[in-house]
């Protein structure tokens, strides 16, 4: 009866060692798995990643390059709220504009096609005069036939951008502005 407690003894603590056995087999293997560990550090890559490209986005959001297109210019902080009320400063049209090298404009020419007089446009490329489109459109077709974008209102000497469907605000198109505001009211624009 001894005999067999003690071989039941035994037994249970040949078990009891084995089932210890296993259990640190288990843990070993959980901390020396070289697949278990590259995993883990493959996903912490990922995420530092992820969380670089987002910086790399914020930075592109925050204007800290120059702006280079009208896009850009629209992105720009403010902007979006101006849109369609406010002249933007600046359109890659601008560079077509022709310096007024002493030409002196004259708000009361007619529209070459029909003769118009009132609410003329100027082209600041060639520096035709045609009518606005609330008259016979004539400046809206030399726009299209020309490709000359930038065009100086005769009725309230905003510059407008054909291209881009927005008024412009550059100070290059100040001298003609001002010739403009001379021939309309004897003086030159308000500083
Ligand atoms: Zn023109
Ligand atoms: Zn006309
Ligand atoms: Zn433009």
């Amino acid at each position: 009866m001894s005999n067999e407690t003690q071989q039941n003894g035994l037994n249970a603590a040949a078990s009891s060692e084995a089932k210890a056995a296993e259990i640190s087999e288990a843990k070993a293997g959980e901390s020396s798995d070289p697949k278990a560990g590259e995993t883990s550090k493959a996903n912490i890559g990922e995420i530092a990643e992820a969380e670089a490209s987002d910086d790399e986005l914020l930075g592109a959001c925050g204007g800290s390059e120059a702006p280079r297109t009208v896009m850009d210019v629209l992105r720009l902080p403010g902007v979006d709220r101006m849109y369609a009320v406010q002249p933007i400063p600046w359109c890659p049209h601008l560079e077509q504009v022709e310096p007024l090298d002493g030409r002196r404009l004259n708000c009361r020419a007619p529209c070459l096609d029909c003769d118009e007089t009132d609410e003329n446009w100027i082209c600041l490329v060639c520096y035709k005069i045609y009518c606005s489109r609330f008259k016979n459109e004539h400046m809206l077709y030399h726009g299209l036939e020309s490709e000359h974008r930038i065009v100086l209102s005769y009725s309230d000497l905003s510059v407008w951008c054909y291209a881009c469907d927005n008024y412009i605000d550059n100070e290059i198109t100040y001298p003609m502005k001002n010739s403009a505001h001379r021939s309309k009211f004897g003086e030159d624009l308000p500083c």
